[in-house]
């Protein structure tokens, strides 16, 4: 493990001034790690666009590294590229670009802009001043046609422009080592940073699971279904996404981008014992 590996915490946008107050408090603690970048994520749809847009902005002027999530959900052109000039103003230099879902409850009420398309979209309009992540799929996106067709649709992506992947959680080292040797295979030869989802309640892990995709083996399952003390979850649960982290460094894998849920702990702990840090 070296010093150059890149950390990113990701962050959801709270609902209420308290969950806001907290997030602040939150970002302060994990810049601890020195991470490469904050993200804050877009509500399906669009359903967050002022509140992430004006969280960025915010934590912008305190001159921190912050990239939006962006997704056409409904919108129009003209939508998207305001949002880009106002990010563009505050001085943000990365995105986090996506098709998104639609809320759900909503169905399929639009036709979704597929990430490459958004991708295209910015680099014409803002040429290179964003540095542009998008998202992969290790286990693969739960729509995807295929295999191969998921993995051609992000180069479609990186051939649209993006500079770096971020990826969906799993628990499975080999399912990102194997990803990324097929997309080197495929001619991608771009960063792609290994998502890490701490685990802490493993009811809402499993049935988020269910519905991006991300696969939870079954021995950890049987263990997790098994407690009944809280404390025991987290506490394997540390133990296996520390480990997670270890496998993928000495495996090669470029960083660890953190989907924090908006809380210190967990992703602090993880990083304390992969002794990533010492200030803590
Ligand atoms: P795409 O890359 O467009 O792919 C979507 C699906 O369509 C895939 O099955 C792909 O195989 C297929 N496909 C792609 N291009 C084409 C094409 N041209 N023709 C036909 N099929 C195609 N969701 C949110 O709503 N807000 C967020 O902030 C958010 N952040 C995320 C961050 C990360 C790191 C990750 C991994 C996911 C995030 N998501 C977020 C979830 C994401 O929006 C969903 O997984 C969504 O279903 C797919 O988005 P995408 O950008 O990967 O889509």
């Amino acid at each position: 493990m070296t010093d150059s590996i890149r950390i990113s915490f990701e962050f959801f946008p709270p609902k209420t001034p308290d969950g806001r107050e907290k997030l602040y408090k939150t970002r302060a603690a994990l810049q601890a790690f020195n991470p490469e970048f904050f993200s804050v994520t877009y509500g399906a749809g669009g359903t967050t666009r002022e509140t992430t847009a004006d969280i960025v902005t915010n934590l912008r002027r305190d001159g921190i590294s912050i990239a939006p999530h962006l997704s056409f959900g409904g919108d129009n052109e003209e939508t998207i590229l305001g949002l880009l000039n106002q990010y563009k103003n505050a001085g943000v230099n990365r995105i986090v670009a996506l098709r998104g879902d639609m809320p759900s409850g909503m169905g399929a009420v639009a036709q979704l802009v597929y990430a490459n398309e958004l991708v295209a979209f910015i680099r014409r309009h803002t040429g290179d001043h964003f540095h542009l992540e998008v998202a992969a799929y290790p286990e693969i996106h739960p729509e995807a046609e295929s295999y191969d067709a998921d993995i051609g649709y992000l180069k479609g992506k990186f051939d649209a422009g993006a500079d770096s992947a971020l990826t969906q959680y799993f628990y499975n080292p080999d399912a990102y080592f194997y990803f990324i040797d097929q997309c080197q295979k495929a001619g991608i030869d771009k960063p792609i940073y290994p998502g890490i989802m701490p685990i802490t309640n493993y009811t809402n892990l499993a049935r988020f699971s269910r519905n991006c995709g991300a696969e939870i083996p079954r021995w950890l399952r049987q263990r997790m279904e098994s407690y009944r003390d809280p404390e025991d979850v987290k506490k394997l649960g540390l133990e296996v996404v520390t480990d997670l982290c270890e496998t993928l460094l000495e495996g090669g894998a470029p960083g660890l981008h953190f989907y924090t849920m908006n809380q210190v702990e967990p992703s602090a702990a993880i990083l304390t014992s992969l002794a990533i840090s010492q200030q803590l």
